[in-house]
């Protein structure tokens, strides 16, 4: 494969073959197919850093990481020289000082991993910063469509909810028209972005949406990323943006739902529907996990080498 980024803060950092190798080895470990991963010198060891909350995306790298063989690093912020004021930089040259080899990031402050992309203090993966972007999320939505057999190439796919707040939307965006997706938010106008992405399009009327999409993906309301008069522009959205088991029946080719949870019942999705057999919530947490997989196996093998303090820069005393 490719040589890859030391640090994934975006979609950005990955080329289209980077993207198709690192699905394709995806599948191979889903599969069994590709002959076991093989540490040449010392077992990997690998840090989680969640500066936020997070059920899916920790829960999914740990499991990730111990499939992999690897040894596993809960790093505590709360219980670490974080809180006695050290730099997020000083605490990951530290990290890779110790002999981690790899920290995956989650952190509530946008952008904030990208300046360690031009001297990175470690290997990087982020695990979600703020309102830009998550890139392993959009990976492994991507992949569950491939796997359920759904082609990508042509199709409409409709980005549903808080899009202007929301990193896997971000993230989104920027992956699926290099799979020749159309994409299409849909949501209150005041949650869409002002300035679209060439090929994007917005509409703020669901039958649209019914009409035009061949893949819906809903979105939660990220009220955590609100101020107060934001959040009373959702008090009606259930009616007005929420989708329903009924919506999707009613159509004549039925169409996937997905959601990068959590979601909120009641709100953007319905009972019913995120109980159903269009609802592919649970295909994607399954298979978050071969595709974190992918990426970390890439990243450790094929990132590049100049990484943390470099030993030359110390005076010779
Ligand atoms: N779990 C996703 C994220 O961390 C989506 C969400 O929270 O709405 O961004």
């Amino acid at each position: 494969m490719e040589n890859f980024p030391s640090v994934l803060e975006s979609i950005d950092d990955l080329s289209k073959r980077q993207i198709d190798g690192v699905l394709g080895l995806a599948h191979r470990i889903k599969n069994r197919s590709d002959t076991p991963f093989h540490f040449s010198n010392k077992t990997p060891i690998i840090a989680t850093s969640f500066l936020e909350n997070s059920t899916r995306t920790k829960h999914s790298f740990e499991i990730a990481i111990s499939k992999l063989g690897c040894t596993y690093i809960d790093f505590n912020s709360e219980k670490s020289s974080l809180k006695k004021g050290e730099s997020l930089e000083q605490t990951l040259l530290t990290l890779n000082d110790q002999g981690v080899d790899l920290c995956i990031i989650r952190t509530s402050v946008s952008n904030q991993l990208a300046e360690f992309k031009e001297k990175p203090p470690i290997k990087i993966i982020n695990g979600g910063d703020g309102v830009n972007e998550h890139p392993t999320q959009a990976l492994l939505d991507v992949f569950t469509l491939i796997e359920c057999g759904i082609k990508l190439d042509g199709k409409t796919f409709c980005i549903a909810g808080d899009n202007i707040h929301s990193r896997v939307g971000h993230s989104l965006i920027k992956l699926l028209p290099q799979f020749g997706v159309k994409v299409l938010l849909f949501g209150p106008n005041a949650f869409q972005p002002k300035k679209l992405p060439a090929g994007v399009e917005v509409t703020y009327n669901r039958d649209e949406v019914l009409k035009k999409a061949d893949i819906l993906y809903l979105l939660r309301v990220q009220t955590e990323r609100h101020d107060d008069k934001e959040d009373n522009k959702v008090l009606d959205y259930a009616k007005d943006y929420g989708f329903t088991l009924e919506m999707i029946e009613s159509l004549k080719n039925k169409i996937p739902v997905l959601h990068p949870g959590p979601a909120n019942i009641g709100v953007e999705i319905c009972h019913e529907l995120i109980n159903s057999k269009y609802y592919l919530g649970h295909v994607q947490v399954r298979n978050s996990i071969y595709l974190r997989m992918a990426l970390i196996q890439a990243m450790l093998q094929n990132g590049a080498k100049n990484i943390g303090f470099n030993e030359n820069n110390i005076f010779k005393f």
